[in-house]
């Protein structure tokens, strides 16, 4: 069975290191076993440096250490450059120091309120791509139409953010299909259903195969978002076949994310 990834997206939330602390340490007290599963918890950058030295100095937290290699950290957003005068933004460099592994890309949020368009985007999963770190890059659509305009969208979203990255820097890339108005945060959110992901996911590699081959199409894993929970992730691993999860607001409560692991035990 191919490695699943549950991802937890804390976005500008907690309020303070205590709490950011208090819910890590809860999440890897109380996360199951799981085998061939990755989680991966993305903080504010702020938080990175104090969440890194309990996964690595193995703090004294009771089964922590057990799942040591199992909880890792990603961070919310990566700047293009590794080093030089970019007054507020944080290198590729920086977070592998942290001893991060994975980056989100693109996510909805920043694309509307920061500005991030699909050419920074592109930049960004280069330089991640380039620097080892795992990327996930997230798309989705606003609005689902009947006529299908939204594929269409989704498309260029997806050829934008591929843009002269070259077929073998693609292993560390993961796709999140995110769709707008299924994210929590948004007026009216539900989730997408399974089966929508699955045909989505299926129209997505279709795209990665006409740009990047077979191989390619076949082995980018992909994941979904939006108002997951403990009763619904399953089905979109099973039914949907999603290669994972990205939580966002049932990743900032220990037993909501604990939750969602233990329904796919
Ligand atoms: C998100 O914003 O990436 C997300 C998936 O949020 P939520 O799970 O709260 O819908």
């Amino acid at each position: 069975m191919a490695k699943k990834f549950i991802v937890a997206n804390w976005k500008m939330n907690p309020n303070s290191v205590k709490e950011a602390e208090a819910l890590f340490i809860g999440v890897c007290k109380s996360a199951p076993k799981m085998k061939n599963t990755e989680v991966v918890v993305c903080p504010p950058f702020v938080y990175l440096d104090r969440l890194s030295g309990i996964i690595h100095n193995a703090m004294p937290i009771g089964r922590q250490a057990k799942y040591k290699n199992q909880i890792n950290l990603g961070s919310q957003d990566v700047f293009w450059e590794n080093r030089g005068s970019y007054t507020g933004e944080i290198s590729p460099l920086m977070l592998k120091d942290f001893g991060v592994k994975y980056v989100i890309v693109g996510h909805s949020e920043r694309r509307k309120y920061l500005m991030a368009n699909n050419e920074i985007i592109n930049k960004k999963i280069k330089t991640a791509l380039k620097n080892n770190l795992k990327v996930f890059f997230c798309v989705g659509e606003e609005e689902r139409d009947e006529k299908g305009k939204y594929l269409k969208f989704l498309k260029e979203e997806i050829i934008e953010g591929f843009k002269k990255i070259p077929k073998d820097n693609l292993k560390n890339l993961f796709i999140v299909y995110e769709p707008i108005w299924a994210i929590s945060s948004n007026k009216g959110a539900a989730a997408d259903t399974p089966r929508n992901f699955l045909e989505t996911s299926i129209y997505i590699r279709k795209i990665l195969f006409f740009r990047f081959g077979r191989k390619v199409a076949h082995k980018v894993p992909i994941l979904y978002g939006g108002s997951v929970d403990g009763k619904n992730a399953r089905g979109f691993l099973e039914e949907g076949r999603a290669d994972g999860i990205l939580a966002g607001r049932a990743g900032l409560k220990v037993k909501s994310f604990v939750d969602i692991l233990k329904s796919l035990k």
